[in-house]
C-alpha cells in the first residue's frame, strides 16, 4: 500500500507517544523483576553479552525462568506470566504436559542414550512418514540448524551441484551457507527484484558459487535465477509459512512455480518447516497441497527436548546409505536419544486433526479481534494457524521488504510494557497459541493489548 507523507507523519506520531514512554516500562521492568536483574548481571561474567543464545535477548534485561505449567510461566521473582510464544512455537500442548513429562520420566529412568538405536525413534519417525506427504525416510539431529546443514548437504551430494537458493529475510538456523540476509539493513540490501546477499553474522566467508540470495514472494524472480543458474543449483529452501516476515503463508503460485523449476532443473526443493509443521497435521505443506523433496524439521517434534529432522524423498535420502556412490556419512552422539523421541511422540499423540482444527480456529479468532482493536491505527495483523503477528507498520507484508517498514522500536515497546502487564510475547509482538493457552488469557492479554496501544 503507497502512504501519503501525511498519513506517515500521522504514523510516526501515533509510534512516538508510546516510544516517549520507554524510560517509564524499562524502569516498571526492573523494579518487577530484581532477582532477573542480578542473575543477567552475573550472566555478564560468563557468557559475552550475558547471553547464550542470542534469540532470547531483551532489553533492558531478560526474565530468567524458573517453571511452566501448560500456558503460564513463572519467573525467579515468583511473577506468574502468560506464555504466548512457548519456545519459540516449540510447545503447542504447553509446558510440561503430564504425558510428555511422564514419557520423559519413565524414559530417563531406563537410561537417556546409548551407542545403539532405540525403538522410540522408529515409531517417532513413523508418525512423520505417516503425517507429512514429503516423508519416506527420515533422519533425526539434534537442533533445526542441523537439520538444514544436513538437508543442505544431502541436496548437494543428489545433485552434484552446490548452489543454494534461499530467501531475503528467512531465517533458517546458524548454518553458514543459509546465514545471509536475514535482516540485512535496508541501505545494504540492493534493488527488490535481485537482492544482494548480506552476512548475518561476521566470520562468513561469501562464495557466490555456493549462496544465492532471492526475494520471497517472487515466481518471476525465481523463473529468472533458474534460466540463468539452472545448471548450478543444488537445492532450494524456503519457509512454507515465513517466520520473520511477520509469520505469513507465501503466494500459492510461489511455491508452485518453485516447484517446476526445482522439477525441471533437478534441484531440490526443502521446505523448512521447523515452525511450519506447526500450522497443521501434515504440516504448511500438507495444508497448502504443494510437496517439496525434503523437510527440515525440529522445535515440536522434540515436545520441548533437542530435537532436529530431516524427512525426504527415499532416492534422495539414500545418499546417507552405506555404499552410496556420493556417500554423505552423518552422525551425532545424541541423535534420536530416546527421551527426546518419547516427548515428541506424546506431544505428536496429542496433536490429533482435530486439535489442529481446533487450535487455527482459535488463531483465526485472535487475529480477527487483533484487528478490530487495531481499527483505524498504522497497524497490520498477520500470521496463519495458531501464530499472530503485529506490524508497526501500515504497509501490506508480502515479502522482508514489507516488514523493515515497521516502527520495530515501538514494537519492542509495547512488547515490554505487555510483560509488564504478565503477558509474554517477542519483542517483534510475534505470538502463539497453544492446546492449553486459556480463553482467560487471550481475554487479558487482548484487553492489556488495547489499553497499551489506544490509551
Ligand atoms: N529453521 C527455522 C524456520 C527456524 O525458525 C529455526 C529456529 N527458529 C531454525 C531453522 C533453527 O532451529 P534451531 O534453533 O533448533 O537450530
Amino acid at each position: 500500500m503507497a502512504v501519503t507523507p501525511n498519513v506517515q507523519k500521522a504514523s510516526n506520531d501515533y509510534f512516538a507517544a508510546l516510544k516517549s514512554r520507554t524510560p517509564e516500562s524499562e524502569d516498571r521492568h526492573r523494579e518487577l523483576s530484581p532477582n532477573s536483574m542480578a542473575l543477567f548481571s552475573k550472566a555478564g561474567n560468563l557468557f559475552p553479552g550475558g547471553y547464550t543464545r542470542d534469540a532470547i535477548g531483551r532489553a533492558p534485561h531478560p526474565l530468567y525462568i524458573e517453571r511452566g505449567q501448560g500456558s503460564v510461566i513463572t519467573d525467579s521473582d515468583g511473577r506468574r506470566i502468560s506464555d504466548f510464544w512457548l519456545n519459540a512455537t516449540s510447545l503447542p500442548i504447553g509446558h510440561a504436559d503430564p504425558k510428555v513429562v511422564e514419557a520423559v520420566q519413565e524414559q530417563a529412568a531406563y537410561g537417556s542414550s546409548f551407542f545403539a538405536p532405540t525403538s522410540p525413534e522408529l515409531d517417532l519417525a513413523e508418525s512423520l512418514v505417516d503425517r507429512l506427504a514429503s516423508a519416506e525416510r527420515v533422519r533425526f539431529v539434534n537442533s533445526g540448524s542441523e537439520a538444514v546443514m544436513v538437508a543442505i548437504r544431502i541436496a548437494r551430494a543428489h545433485t552434484d551441484r552446490s548452489m543454494v537458493v534461499k530467501f531475503e529475510g528467512s531465517y533458517h538456523g546458524i548454518y553458514d551457507d543459509v546465514y545471509w540476509s536475514v535482516s540485512p539493513p535496508v541501505d545494504k540490501i540492493g534493488p527488490s527484484d535481485k537482492p544482494i546477499p548480506v552476512p548475518y553474522s561476521a566470520g562468513l566467508p561469501f562464495n557466490s558459487d555456493r549462496i544465492l540470495v532471492l526475494p520471497f514472494n517472487n515466481p518471476s524472480a525465481i523463473q529468472r535465477a533458474f534460466e540463468e543458474h539452472g545448471e548450478e543449483i543444488a537445492t532450494v529452501i524456503v519457509e512454507p509459512m515465513a517466520n520473520r516476515i511477520g509469520l505469513i503463508l507465501p503466494d500459492l503460485d510461489f511455491l508452485q512455480t518453485i516447484r517446476q523449476c526445482c522439477d525441471t532443473s533437478g534441484a531440490v526443493l526443502i521446505f523448512d518447516e521447523v515452525i511450519a509443521f506447526r500450522l497443521g497435521y501434515g504440516g504448511t505443506q500438507g495444508e497448502l497441497g504443494v510437496t517439496p523433496d525434503m523437510t527440515t524439521l525440529g522445535k515440536l517434534i522434540g515436545g520441548g527436548y533437542a530435537v532436529g529432522g530431516v524427512a525426504g524423498r527415499a532416492d534422495i535420502l539414500s545418499v546417507t546409505e552405506a555404499g552410496s556412490s556420493s556417500r554423505v556419512t552423518h552422525s551425532g552422539t545424541f541423535n534420536a536419544n530416546p527421551v527426546t523421541m518419547r516427548a515428541g511422540q506424546a506431544t505428536l499423540d496429542t496433536l490429533t486433526p482435530d486439535v489442529f482444527e481446533d487450535l487455527n480456529a482459535r488463531g483465526v479468532n485472535i487475529r480477527g479481534r487483533l484487528r478490530q482493536i487495531c481499527d483505524g491505527l498504522p497497524l497490520t495483523i498477520t500470521g496463519a494457524g495458531s501464530l499472530f503477528k503485529v506490524n508497526a507498520t501500515e504497509t501490506e507484508i508480502t515479502d522482508y521488504r514489507g516488514t523493515v517498514t515497521a516502527d520495530q522500536e515501538w514494537e519492542r515497546v509495547v512488547s515490554l510494557a505487555l510483560l509488564n502487564e504478565g503477558i509474554f510475547l517477542t519483542p517483534g509482538l510475534q505470538g502463539c497459541l497453544a492446546t492449553t493457552t486459556t480463553d482467560e488469557q487471550v481475554e487479558q492479554f487482548l484487553s492489556a493489548f488495547e489499553t497499551l496501544i489506544t490509551g
